[in-house]
């Protein structure tokens, strides 16, 4: 195991009702901004919730930041921001809500051309507005993390970046409140918190069990609840699991001491600025294609995720690291989620498209070893056309 440095301060208050804690997080003196996004919240009454507890506070909203967060539409809540002296941000919503309500943070209170914040991916930030969510979606972990996906619209450029300044002090998980999501959501956030998993868990060399088996007993979770979820989306054990699920894949907890991978995210986040697939959409197509190109890297690791997760038992290693990416397709295809290119109309014309974004970008050098290079990125994407 590799020596690390573990410390998540965001309070998680989780459970039905629990949106009335924000009249205890929120100082009672702060001028609040509430972020959101295409509406959701106003017609499942999450938002109701919200006003109740607010009650008697100051507070302004800010609506319409849309999934893949612009640059565009953040910056002007950063204009609200200053123009109104916010000082909390209060996001409720989904991934989207919160990374870009992260992006506002930082760059209300962050001096010269906010681009910049993801072109250093987040090393320069020096201060932030506070932030605390209500979440209404099971999938990224951004409640507890302090990582951002942000896309400027006009460059089909989407960037991460992570600092402390704008890590949740708060994040509300009422289950409940996920009842709403259409079927294309609960697919995408069982598929992202599953690809999270897997990003931490299937590197290699590792001698972490304790990180193994806390993987592993996230991907066995999602595998029973994200099917459930679709047959009775008002379940609340099944939205509570997936929703607890989701959260501790991208806490920090799974990445202690290992090494990660994130070379499907990366491939995944030009897929989506360039052709505007949905994120997991992006995730389902590239993780496997990236396994069979490092299978003999892999394959140790793929034979125990098949033992431990889908359990096969019989056959070699390397039968079993096949069984793992059969079953794994299959498991991202049971949830809506096809394992292809071609499911969405798209060809060969990305590969060489995807490689130069990823250069212009200077992510030339992806996996937990940083020896993918663009010209192995083109190979991936030729495994999943
Ligand atoms: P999302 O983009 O936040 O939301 C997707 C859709 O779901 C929106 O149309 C939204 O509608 C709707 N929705 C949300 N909650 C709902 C509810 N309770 N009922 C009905 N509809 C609801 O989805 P996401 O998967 O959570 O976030 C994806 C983004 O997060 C991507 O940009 C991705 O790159 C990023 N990401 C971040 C991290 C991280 O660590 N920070 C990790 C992985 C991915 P409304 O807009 O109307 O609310
Ligand atoms: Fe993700």
């Amino acid at each position: 195991m590799n020596n690390f440095t573990y410390f998540n301060p965001t309070r998680i208050h989780f459970g039905q009702g629990q949106i009335a804690k924000l009249t205890e997080e929120l100082p009672a003196e702060a001028k609040v901004l509430i972020t959101y996004g295409g509406g959701s919240i106003k017609k499942n009454g999450v938002l109701k919730q919200v006003h109740a507890a607010l009650a008697g506070r100051h507070y302004v909203e800010f609506g319409g930041i849309e999934a893949n967060p612009h640059f565009e539409t953040l910056m002007q809540a950063v204009e609200v921001v200053k123009a109104e002296s916010i000082d909390y941000i209060l996001a409720v919503g989904g991934g989207s809500v919160i990374d870009g309500s992260k992006f506002i943070a930082a760059a209300a209170r962050y001096e010269g051309d906010a681009w910049e914040i993801l072109q250093t991916y987040g090393s320069k930030i020096r201060d932030a507005v506070p932030l605390g969510t209500v979440l209404t979606l099971a999938a990224t972990g951004s409640e507890m993390n302090n990582g951002a996906v942000i896309t400027k619209a006009e460059t089909q450029d989407k960037l991460f970046f992570f600092s402390p300044f704008v890590q949740p002090r708060f994040s509300i998980l009422d289950p409940e409140t996920t009842y709403t999501l259409p079927a294309r959501q609960i697919a995408n956030g069982v598929v992202d918190a599953y690809v999270h998993t897997l990003e931490q868990y299937t590197t290699y060399p590792v001698q972490a069990k304790v990180q193994d088996r806390f993987a592993e007993g996230l991907l066995r979770t999602l595998i029973e609840e994200g099917p459930a979820a679709l047959a009775n989306p008002q379940d609340y054990d099944v939205r509570a699991n997936l929703m607890w699920t989701a959260t501790m894949a991208l806490n920090g907890t799974l990445s202690t001491g290992v090494p990660t991978d994130w070379a499907t995210h990366m491939i995944g986040h030009e897929l989506t600025g360039l052709y505007g697939l949905d994120h997991a959409q992006t995730l389902a197509i590239v993780q496997t294609a990236v396994w069979k190109h490092k299978l003999a890297a892999k394959q140790a690791k793929l034979a125990q995720y098949a033992e431990r997760v889908f359990d096969v038992h019989d056959g070699s290693e390397a039968d079993k690291a096949q069984a793992a990416i059969a079953r794994t397709e299959d498991f991202f295809t049971a949830m809506g989620n096809p394992v292809r290119l071609s499911a969405y109309g798209l060809g060969d014309e990305v590969i060489d498209a995807v490689a130069a974004k990823l250069t212009a970008h200077g992510h030339t050098a992806l996996g937990e070893h940083a020896d993918i290079t663009p010209d192995d990125v083109k190979q991936i994407l030729r495994l999943a056309l």
